[in-house]
C-alpha cells in the first residue's frame, strides 16, 4: 500500500466534504480530488460554539474567519418568550466559498463543477463532472459521498422521520442588528434571521402531509399571511419588502442504514440529516467527517480490519442521529398548546420514548472491546460502556478507564483497591483525583 498512489475523490465541498479532505491530507494522502458545485440558493444558518471548535479541529482557517460573533436569538415557544441564548449567523454562500479557499490553500485539488454519472466497482470509481460546460472524467480508488441531502440514495435503506419541508423567503429592509428568532405556531415553526445590511431570511417549517400547503403560485402569499400573525416575525417584516424569491428545502430527518463499504463512505448530511430545529446540522456534519479519515485510512491500509472500521462509522453515525433526534423530540414536546395537531403530535414522539440522558448507575458499567480511533486508524480496545455512553469511553485525559472499572468491580466497597490500581498504572495525584471523581459521577459512593 502506497499512500501517495491512492486516489480519493470527494463529491460535495460543504463542511463535511471539506473536513474529510483536510483530515486525509493530515494522514499523508496527497492524491485527493474534491468536486463541488455551489449551492443554488442563499441561506443564513445559525451555529453554536461547538462548530467553531469543530472547524478549528478540522484545520479550516478561512471558514473560521467567516464566522461573525454570536448574536441574540429570541424564542417564543409554548407561549413563552425569552432571549434564551445566542448563535453565530453564517451566510452559507460566503462560508462555502471560504471552505473552497481553505481546500485550495492546503493543496487539495478542487474541481468546481457538478458530479454527474458515477460508475462504481469493487476496485474503483469513475465520475463524470460537468465543469463550466466541459466534461471531466475523474477516476479514484476510494469515494467519499458528501453531497449533503442531494446525494443519491435510492438504493439505500433509510430511516425517515415525519416528512418535513422548510420554505425560505428573502426580504430586504433597513440595515440593523444581526439577530435571529424562533416561534412555534399551530402547523409548524418559524425561524427568522437578519444581517446588518438589512437582508432578512424568513423560514417556515411545515409537515408535508398534513399542512395543506397551497399550490406554488399562492405559496408566497400564504407564507406572508402566516408570518404576519407571528409576534417574533414583526421586526423582520417592518420597513422591509419581499424580494419575491422563495426556496423550499426538504428538512425531514434521515438516517442511512448503510453509510460505508469497502471502498466508499458517506459523511455529513449524505449519511444522516437532522431536523433543522436542533440547529446542529453543521455540527453533526463535522462530527461524522472528523472520524471518517481514520475509517478510510483503516479500510485502505488494513483491509483485514474493514468490518471493525465499518462498524465504528455506522455505530457513531447512528448514535449521533438518535441523540439529535431525541433532542428535537423533547423540544417539540415542550410545545403543549397544539399537542393534538398532527405536526406536533408526530414529532413529540419520534424516534422513540427513550430519555435523552440515563441516570448514572455504577452497576451498569461494562468493560467491552469496541472500535475507537487511535493514531489515525480504527482499533479494537477495551472501553467502558454505560447506558448513557453505549459506544464506550476509552480514556479520561489519557488514562484508560477499563482497568480502573475492573478494579472497582473486583471490590466495590474498598477504595484501597482503586488506589492500588492507580499506583500500578503510575498515575499522578491529579490523575488519581480525576479518576475518583469520574467514578463518583458514575454513581460510586
Ligand atoms: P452540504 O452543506 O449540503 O454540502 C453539500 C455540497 O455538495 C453543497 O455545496 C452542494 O451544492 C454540493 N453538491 C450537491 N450535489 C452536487 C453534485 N452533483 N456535484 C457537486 N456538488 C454537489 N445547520 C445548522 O448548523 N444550523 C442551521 O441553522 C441550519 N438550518 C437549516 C435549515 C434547513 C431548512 C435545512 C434543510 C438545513 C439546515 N441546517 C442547519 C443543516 C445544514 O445545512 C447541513 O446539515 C450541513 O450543511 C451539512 O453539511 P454537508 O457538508 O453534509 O452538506
Amino acid at each position: 500500500f502506497i499512500v501517495e498512489a491512492t486516489s480519493i475523490v470527494i463529491l460535495g465541498a460543504g463542511p463535511a466534504g471539506g473536513a474529510v479532505a483536510l483530515g486525509l491530507k493530515k494522514l499523508g494522502y496527497s492524491n485527493i480530488t474534491i468536486v463541488g458545485e455551489a449551492r443554488p440558493f442563499c441561506a443564513m444558518e445559525g451555529v453554536s460554539e461547538r462548530v467553531v471548535d469543530g472547524l478549528r479541529g478540522a484545520g479550516f482557517r478561512y471558514a473560521l474567519e467567516q464566522l461573525p460573533p454570536a448574536s441574540a436569538r429570541f424564542v417564543t415557544w409554548n407561549g413563552v418568550t425569552s432571549q434564551a441564548n445566542t448563535e453565530r449567523l453564517i451566510d452559507r454562500a460566503a462560508f462555502d466559498a471560504a471552505i473552497l479557499m481553505d481546500l485550495g490553500m492546503q493543496g487539495i485539488h478542487v474541481i468546481q463543477g457538478r458530479a454527474g454519472k458515477l460508475v462504481s466497482t469493487p476496485t474503483g470509481h469513475n465520475v463524470t463532472v460537468d465543469s463550466s460546460g466541459q466534461s471531466i472524467q475523474v477516476d479514484a480508488d476510494f469515494l467519499v459521498e458528501a453531497r449533503g441531502r442531494a446525494a443519491p440514495a435510492a438504493k439505500l435503506k433509510r430511516l425517515r422521520g415525519a416528512e418535513t419541508v422548510s420554505i425560505l423567503q428573502y426580504w430586504d429592509g433597513e440595515p440593523g442588528e444581526r439577530q435571529s428568532a424562533v416561534q412555534s405556531f399551530e402547523e409548524g415553526w418559524a425561524w427568522m434571521a437578519a444581517d446588518e445590511k438589512g437582508r432578512r431570511y424568513l423560514q417556515l417549517t411545515f409537515d408535508v402531509v398534513s399542512s395543506k400547503l397551497p399550490e406554488k403560485s399562492r405559496l408566497a402569499e400564504f407564507c406572508i399571511e402566516k408570518l404576519k400573525t407571528l409576534e417574533q416575525a414583526q421586526p423582520y417584516l417592518a420597513n422591509a419588502a419581499s424580494t419575491g424569491e422563495m426556496h423550499a428545502r426538504t428538512s425531514t430527518p434521515i438516517l442511512c442504514q448503510e453509510t460505508v463499504g469497502d471502498n466508499w463512505i458517506r459523511v455529513g448530511d449524505a449519511a444522516m440529516a437532522v431536523d433543522p430545529l436542533s440547529g446542529n446540522g453543521i455540527f453533526q456534519a463535522l462530527s461524522s467527517s472528523l472520524q471518517a479519515p481514520a475509517v478510510i485510512n483503516t479500510l485502505l491500509r488494513e483491509p483485514e480490519k474493514a468490518l471493525l472500521a465499518q462498524r465504528f462509522h455506522q455505530l457513531r453515525v447512528t448514535e449521533l442521529f438518535f441523540r439529535f433526534a431525541r433532542i428535537g423530540r423533547d423540544f417539540y414536546a415542550m410545545e403543549e398548546q397544539w399537542a393534538d395537531q398532527p405536526f406536533w403530535g408526530a414529532r413529540a414522539q419520534w424516534p422513540d420514548n427513550q430519555p435523552m440522558h440515563q441516570q448514572p448507575d455504577i452497576s451498569k458499567l461494562l468493560v467491552k472491546t469496541l472500535p475507537v480511533v487511535n493514531q489515525g486508524l480504527i482499533e479494537a480496545v477495551d472501553v467502558v460502556t454505560s447506558p448513557d455512553q453505549p459506544l464506550g469511553v476509552w480514556h479520561l485525559n489519557g488514562v484508560p478507564l477499563a482497568p480502573i472499572v475492573l478494579a472497582y468491580q473486583s471490590s466495590p466497597d474498598d477504595v484501597a483497591v482503586i488506589q492500588e490500581q492507580c499506583i500500578a498504572m503510575q498515575l499522578n495525584e491529579l490523575q488519581q483525583r480525576q479518576v475518583l471523581q469520574w467514578l463518583m459521577a458514575q454513581g460510586a459512593s
